[in-house]
């Protein structure tokens, strides 16, 4: 089913691109635009800029560019149809679907879903009944990852061979290299990505095989222990949460997530009881995880070593509480233990650590002070000191004073002392908004004549004419627009990908120029251009119409005299760049 153009074309024009992206991030009006922190990316001065007039955004941080629909797309993970339907629910339009079939993309996701299907049951098939998986049986059996288990998580057995996957399977071998199943070996023949390893197919939220995990046996001699699917149409690492298909009603109803780190930990909570767990695909958590799965929960308990998690952790996920409003705390595994492990020799120790999940800023506390002396008065100075660096990261002030408290009952160090250091906080900038900047395009008029075709088309593109643009891309970018007749939905959809980039820029471009002028200002640098080109020129007529154009430059100065000259010189350069454009 695809959606009627014309409702499409309706909802752009209703819908307000500033109040959708305000109801995710808060814009500040700065000049025409509206600006604010990206969602798309972390940053601490806001690059994303929003022009209502033209209905698009741009991140001059990260580039993320479109109209409300990639927006919504991006920031809820839907595809085009899901976030036209959603638009239309709040705007209240009734959409008309047309029987006209699927558009091409839904189809070939589809297609490429069903190799993926496919494969999910030729692998688990063989887990199940192959005599050479009877190794990965009675390991996983060791593990508690066998029958029932293996059967509700679709547990797979790659064969130590070279093709036995592809050839068997009955699927064109474009389709199994596209989803990262098969390679075309050295030989010119199609051999399977995936060998000797136990697989753990990886579902979309919805529910889709997307990609595998895939792992050695013990004992092996691959070097890689772990090996994922690569990226490909239907799978993207930071989009996706391993289990999220089979954890989303219950994580709801808690409005609490657990995230691990991997397959078997998630496996390891469902077999405890704890349905609500995730896990990241060989990546860290990121933002557009927390993002996904702010549309589920609240609360998000991390049940990895989140202070292991790296540098800059702790920045990052404060400032994710801050912006999705989701509380993150950490789970406490006993030492040297992993939630996999934990279900099969003490589940009940599973449930308490998740129960007991402390506050981020609590947990990193806990460590400093179970790790700081407090024996000497310089210990306890020491320890102090160290807490406070922790503490002095979170930015809400009041949060701070409260652990500062703690410390000071812990070191005994009088309160009203850690308080005040509490009161500075760390010194971090605090977020602000920065303009456009757009002073890098400031001297360049060929930028500015296309920023104005897209907002004051009829001021200014009587006067444009291909050969004003010496630059290679901006002139494709101005033929886009000429050619749709400054419709920029059409000139994006037709432009390469250089020029849609000028095109997005353009788009969210602040120019504060009369458009008559730059337009003048256009002709008389091109005609000098030309001019330089023209010094060997013989023929005594076009000596003389040269000199008249180097007069004509001059009258553009005057201004009784500019509309005139700038004609004249117009035709003057269309007859002769025309010649060598
Ligand atoms: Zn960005």
């Amino acid at each position: 089913m695809a959606i009627a153009q014309d409702d499409i074309e309706r909802l752009r024009e209703t819908i307000s691109l500033v109040d959708i992206v305000q109801s995710y991030v808060p814009l500040r009006r700065v000049g025409r635009n509206w600006v604010g922190l990206c969602p798309f990316h972390a940053e601490k001065t806001g690059s994303f800029n929003v022009r209502e007039e033209t209905k698009r955004y741009r991140c001059f941080g990260c580039g993320a560019a479109g109209d409300v629909f990639t927006f919504v797309q991006d920031i809820e993970h839907l595809d085009f149809v899901g976030a036209v339907e959603q638009l239309a629910g709040k705007a209240g339009i009734t959409l008309t679907y047309t029987s006209g079939g699927q558009s091409k993309d839904r189809q070939h996701r589809k297609q490429l879903i069903e190799v993926m299907a496919k494969a999910t049951e030729w692998y688990h098939e063989r887990l199940l009944n192959g005599p050479d998986a009877k190794e990965a049986r009675d390991y996983l059996r060791k593990r508690g990852l066998a029958g029932e288990v293996a059967r509700q998580f679709k547990l797979g057995w790659a064969p130590d061979d070279w093709d036995a996957m592809s050839s068997d399977i009955g699927v064109k071998v474009d389709l199994l290299k596209e989803v990262g199943l098969a390679f075309i070996n050295k030989r010119g023949k199609p051999q399977d990505s995936f060998r000797a390893r136990i697989l753990f197919p990886i579902y979309s939220d919805g529910g889709d095989p997307i990609a595998f995990g895939g792992r050695i046996l013990p004992g092996s001699k691959d070097p890689a222990k772990y090996k994922n699917s690569p990226e490909t149409p239907i799978y993207a690492k930071s989009k996706t949460l391993y289990g999220l298909n089979w954890a989303k009603g219950d994580i709801v109803a808690a409005d609490e997530v657990i995230v691990c780190e991997g397959y078997t930990d998630v496996i390891g909570f469902h077999r405890a009881g704890i349905r609500r767990a995730v896990a990241t695909c060989g990546t860290a958590l990121t933002e557009e995880h927390v993002r996904l799965l702010k549309r589920f929960a609240n609360k998000v308990v991390l049940a990895f070593d989140a202070d292991a998690a790296g540098q800059g952790a702790a920045e990052r996920f404060y400032e994710w509480e801050n912006r999705y409003k989701v509380q993150v705390s950490v789970a406490q595994f006993p030492a040297g233990r992993d939630p996999g492990d934990l279900a099969s020799s003490n589940p009940q120790a599973l449930v308490s650590a998740v129960t007991g999940a402390k506050p981020f800023l609590g947990f990193r506390l806990q460590r400093v002070l179970d790790a700081g002396s407090v024996a000497t008065p310089e210990d306890r100075s020491r320890t102090a000191q160290q807490a406070m660096a922790v503490i002095n990261e979170h930015p809400d002030l009041n949060v701070r004073k409260i652990y500062a408290g703690q410390v000071a009952s812990h070191v005994g160090i009088p309160a009203a002392d850690l308080v005040a250091i509490a009161q500075r906080g760390s010194r971090r900038p605090s977020a602000q908004i920065v303009s456009t900047p757009i002073s890098a395009h400031k001297d360049n008029g060929e930028f500015v004549a296309i920023a104005l075709m897209i907002q004051l088309w009829d001021q200014i593109a009587p006067w444009l004419v291909e050969e004003l643009f010496s630059d290679d891309v901006y002139r494709r970018a101005f033929l886009s627009l000429a050619e749709t007749k400054g419709n920029l939905i059409e000139a994006l959809a037709s432009a390469d990908p250089e020029a849609r980039e000028v095109l997005e820029r353009a788009a969210v471009a602040d120019v504060e120029v009369r458009p008559i002028v730059e337009a003048w200002n256009l002709v008389a640098a091109a005609v000098r251009r030309e001019l330089l080109q023209r010094v060997r020129i013989s023929d005594p007529e076009e000596i003389r119409k040269d000199r008249d154009a180097r007069v004509l430059l001059e009258q553009l100065e005057v201004p009784t005299a500019a509309d005139a000259a700038a004609t004249q010189l117009l035709e003057w350069l269309v007859v002769r760049a025309g010649d060598h454009t």
